[in-house]
């Protein structure tokens, strides 16, 4: 296993995910037995970091991973909770909530413990004075349940930057959705150089894109099979991060005995990728996304009447054009309705000042349909919160 320094700690570069262990179709619970014997696997080969999440498969994330470790001693591994701020059904007494993941945890302390999905919408959340979340979580780390505080992203390397300047010496790590196609689409290169040079440790989420870079369409598995007819996919994904120096852990989201192994595989020795394989997969991501080739330049931003944040827009478009997700959404959910894209009038400024010639009008009204399509994180987010008030008895 490979590992990396994190303040004195040796961190296994892979991290088993715990969001999405398989249910047992019988009865649709989680089938604990795969869980226990995948995660046995993975302690037995060196793995020592387990990341989940309050909210995670309905908030039995957190107990079914307590379950497959309880026979580890407890400093033999590191955990991993977050904080669901973007999932609160109102202000809430925040260090209950984080005293009932401890419980569920079965333990005193977290190793490791995250502000939950900061993005452009949450983070008014997470900063509210009436939410009050921050200063409680410090207080949280200030008694020493929690080792080291960090956050979840799914913002735009703008909104990064603020954070990471406003809460200088707050955090100490930052996790982020990471992969060779998410490197362009979500700007994670950038985002990637923000947290480098703010001095702060990069964890990786989403490694594979949710399964589409594990299992690629047969022609580009193909050019990577030529490469090496013996690795899988998702190795190639893996690899392509491990060549980052600042990612301290990559999580992966198993859930097969099979996957486990394939993944142990890839992390026992790093074997950097030569330009013409990073090329390659770069040329994979290229033909995979289906929006605009917009370089967030922003010469058409100043020509613009309404005065729309259009890269932004266009970042949200092509996020949108690849999978539509509660996710994506929440970042329009962060602009205040006048800049929303439907207010876009369609006068045509942008594209005579686009170098890229793209058709922003036509762009931005197709990005208002999806996004009043949905899906919508006010949907997920009532349901989430139902949960959590029934989870603390505050019905
Ligand atoms: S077409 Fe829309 S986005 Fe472009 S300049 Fe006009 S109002 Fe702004
Ligand atoms: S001018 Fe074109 S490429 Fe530049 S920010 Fe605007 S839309 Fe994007």
């Amino acid at each position: 296993m490979l590992y990396n320094d994190f303040q004195g700690m040796n961190l296994s570069r892979l991290g088993f995910g715990c969001m999405r262990f398989a249910s047992d179709p019988a009865t649709g619970e989680i089938d604990q037995n795969k869980v226990n014997a995948m995660f046995d696997l993975a302690i037995q080969k060196g793995v020592n970091y387990f990341d989940t999440a309050y909210p995670y498969l309905g908030g039995k994330s957190e107990i079914a991973m307590t379950e497959a470790l309880k026979k580890y001693p407890r400093d033999s591994y590191y955990i991993a909770d977050k904080f669901p701020g973007h999932s609160l059904p109102g202000p809430i007494d925040n260090i209950a909530l984080f005293h009932r993941s401890l419980e569920k945890c079965q333990t005193d302390y977290f190793d490791f413990y995250l502000l939950h999905n900061i993005s452009e919408w949450s983070i008014k959340i997470y900063e509210s004075e009436e939410y009050h979340i921050i200063p409680d979580i410090l207080k949280m780390k200030e008694e020493g349940k929690i080792r080291h505080f960090g956050f979840s992203f799914h913002g735009g390397p703008d909104l990064l930057e603020q954070v990471l300047t406003k809460y200088e010496g707050v955090f100490e790590f930052v996790q982020i959705q990471c992969n060779y196609l998410d490197w362009t689409l979500q700007d994670a290169k950038k985002k990637y150089d923000i947290i480098t040079k703010h001095g702060l440790g990069v964890w990786i989420m989403e490694p594979c894109r949710g399964g589409k870079l594990a299992k690629l369409p047969e022609e580009d598995s193909a050019k990577l099979k030529a490469f090496d007819p013996e690795r899988s996919d998702a190795s190639w994904a893996f690899r392509f991060l491990q060549g980052l120096p600042n990612i301290k852990v990559i999580l992966s989201g198993m859930n097969e005995v099979s996957q486990v192994e394939d993944n142990l595989k890839t992390f026992e020795t790093y074997q950097p990728l030569t330009e013409e394989e990073k090329n390659c997969l770069f040329g994979i991501a290229e033909g995979m996304k289906k929006g605009v080739p917009c370089t967030a330049c922003r010469y058409c931003c100043d020509g613009c009447p309404i005065q729309l944040d259009i890269p932004y827009l266009l970042a949200c478009y092509n996020d949108y054009k690849f999978a539509a997700s509660a996710v994506a959404g929440m970042r329009l959910d962060g602009l205040d309705k006048e800049k929303l894209p439907d207010q876009c009038i369609g006068c045509g400024q942008c594209a005579h000042a686009c170098p890229q010639s793209i058709d922003v009008p036509a762009a931005l009204a197709e990005l208002a349909k999806m996004y009043a399509e949905g899906p919508h994180w006010e949907v997920t987010k009532k349901a989430r919160g139902e949960e959590i008030k029934k989870d603390l008895n505050m019905e």
